[in-house]
């Protein structure tokens, strides 16, 4: 007996070995209760430094993250925790950084926050010049684009020609993805501009979140129908003769919410919409599942943001997952749902015996 609950212990320590060494990171960050939102006498949501658990109709669940931000967490330390993921980026491995939830519990504040309280974007390019600056044995130098996926289409954020069009003219520019042979994915037409300071590149972020959102007639409603992709291409080559440019990416998505159909009560456009985003998520999380199992093959096909990320998300790549949940009463069947699918991200190793398709 004493054998086995050393084995079992053993295998626990493995476990959470694999689970925080692992490719996929998963943190989980929960929303304060706003002016407007009464306050429950028993929350349904409780916490410690690495689990959730969601009290509801009698019972419990549990859920395990690398860490878990609470109610009162600043946007500092959120970055802290983000911080060493944008050193790997620098180092030549693509990063993917994604915000996922419900709508409305706080992806956008996370991702990019308010000129009081800046997010996760605007500090990551910060820092990214910073280090750049420091660096005394490379030259480093950054592009950035901006996009969104809505319904399948791809748009354009930072083109000036097409920000001056409807969302739907604009959707129709042929963005086409590319895989090159070494398997690097390329997005042919879209708009990547050099930028060579904070400043810069902080106004082409805003712009791009501006174009986005003045897409569309109800801004609150539709851009939670969409994804919104920024990536930073960073090129960084050594100082010595000869010495070769090492490309890596990185990728920071406000995805869009997770929330299911049926609750919302989503009819006609809305209800495409939403199916749009369930389908890329769930495309995301069989990919993610994939990975996970390390064999078989990892169905990259089945949607474009999953195309898209195919560099990004697996061998060599690192990818931190920000589940997003409301504390209230009244979401906690949204809440389960959104932590048992970033249930599955966590622990992925590496793909050795995967076939991507
Ligand atoms: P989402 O992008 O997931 O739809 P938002 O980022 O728009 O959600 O957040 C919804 C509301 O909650 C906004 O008013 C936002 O300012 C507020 N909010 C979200 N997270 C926090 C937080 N950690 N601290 C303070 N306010 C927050």
């Amino acid at each position: 007996l004493k054998l086995k609950s050393l084995d079992e212990k053993r295998k626990q320590v493995l476990n959470k070995i694999i689970d925080t060494k692992g490719s996929i990171r998963v943190f989980c960050r929960v929303r304060p209760f706003l002016l407007t939102e009464r306050r429950p006498i028993r929350e349904p949501v409780s916490f410690g430094p690495d689990n959730v658990v969601i009290r509801s109709a009698g019972s419990s669940k549990e859920f395990e993250f690398d860490k878990v931000f609470h109610q009162s967490a600043t946007q500092e330390e959120v970055f802290g925790e983000v911080k060493p993921i944008l050193r790997s980026a620098l180092d030549g491995h693509n990063v993917c950084v994604l915000a996922y939830g419900q709508t409305g519990t706080g992806k956008t504040f996370t991702m990019d926050g308010t000129s009081e309280q800046p997010g996760l974007a605007p500090r990551a390019i910060k820092e990214l010049f910073n280090e750049a600056s420091m660096d005394q044995t490379h030259s480093v130098t950054f592009r950035m684009s901006m996009l969104e996926i809505y319904m399948g289409n791809l748009k354009d954020l930072l083109s000036a020609r097409q920000s001056l069009k409807s969302y739907e003219a604009s959707a129709k520019c042929n963005l086409n993805i590319q895989v090159d042979s070494k398997g690097s994915v390329e997005i042919e037409g879209l708009t990547e501009v050099e930028v060579m300071d904070f400043t810069k590149a902080r106004c082409w972020y805003n712009k791009g979140r501006r174009v986005r959102s003045t897409s569309w007639t109800n801004v609150n409603e539709t851009s939670s129908r969409s994804h919104c992709l920024t990536r930073i291409t960073i090129f960084r080559r050594g100082d010595a003769v000869g010495s070769k440019t090492e490309v890596s990416k990185l990728w920071m998505i406000d995805l869009g919410g997770s929330e299911r159909l049926l609750k919302t009560g989503a009819i006609g456009q809305t209800m495409d919409e939403g199916r749009a985003i369930n389908l890329s998520l769930s495309a995301l999380g069989d990919v993610i599942a994939a990975l996970r199992r390390k064999k078989g093959h990892v169905p990259y096909r089945n949607s474009k943001l999953t195309q898209i990320l195919k560099d990004s998300l697996g061998t060599r790549s690192k990818v931190l997952m920000l589940v997003h949940i409301s504390p209230r009463d009244e979401d906690v069947g949204e809440t389960i749902c959104s932590l048992s699918f970033t249930k599955r991200a966590r622990a992925v190793e590496s793909n050795r015996g995967l076939t991507a398709e």
